[in-house]
């Protein structure tokens, strides 16, 4: 287990920029659990958002960003409407987990980060989701991890699984073969481009509220 060293110097560069980039004011917390009571994925994974504001305002980055709830968080901001002091931790998730993948450290979730790289890639080169490429996209990217590590019996269980779920899919008029665009797909694109040149900039990329 790592033992966590104290830096109040670290540890205030840390908060801080996790309050500058997702534009929460995690310092009103004062840990009435109101959040953790509603939160979707708490009783699931052990750990609930309340929790992981502390770590953050106490500095433990490693922790905080290697936390399984910034992978299984599902962005449902319930913890938003029910704090006293509007904090929505469903955006303190959302900013831990993109400091963890400039980090380059190895999500807690592997899985959870394939379907979000896919989604990410998908809308921003169609405007939209396509059942097909993404699912596509999905099982290359899980395969790969079992092939690298020889888990060949991993990859023959992950496409038997996958074609049984895309026959009942086909079955059901609900995979769509053919690829399609968003009307507003340029938007989408720019509005993207847009935020990775504010994020190197080092300037804010989530809209206030
Ligand atoms: S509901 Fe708000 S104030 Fe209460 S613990 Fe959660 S984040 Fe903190
Ligand atoms: S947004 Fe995330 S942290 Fe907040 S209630 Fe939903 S799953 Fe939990």
């Amino acid at each position: 287990m790592d033992v966590w060293t104290y830096d109040p110097v670290d540890a205030k560069r840390f908060a801080v920029e996790v309050m500058e980039r997702s534009n929460q004011n995690i310092l009103a917390c004062y840990q009435c659990r109101r959040c953790a009571s509603g939160c979707t994925v708490g009783e699931e994974i052990g750990f609930t958002p309340d929790r992981l504001i502390r770590m953050v305002i106490t500095g433990n980055r490693k922790a905080a960003l290697e936390n399984a709830l910034v992978w299984q968080c599902v962005s449902c901001y319930t913890c938003g409407t029910r704090c006293p002091n509007d904090i929505q931790a469903g955006r303190v998730t959302e900013t831990l987990k993109k400091m963890s993948r400039e980090e380059s450290i190895t999500p807690r979730s592997p899985t959870i980060a394939y379907f979000h790289d896919s989604f990410v890639s998908g809308c921003t080169r169609w405007g939209r989701v396509n059942e097909i490429q993404f699912m596509g996209s999905y099982e290359m990217k899980s395969m790969a991890k079992h092939l690298v590590s020889l888990r060949f019996a991993e990859v023959f269980k992950e496409i038997r699984e996958q074609s049984r779920l895309m026959l009942s899919m086909l079955k059901q008029r609900r995979l769509h073969l053919r690829l399609q665009t968003a009307r507003g797909r340029n938007e989408v694109r720019s509005f993207y481009k847009l935020a990775m040149e504010k994020k190197k900039k080092g300037r804010n990329v989530m809209p206030a509220r």
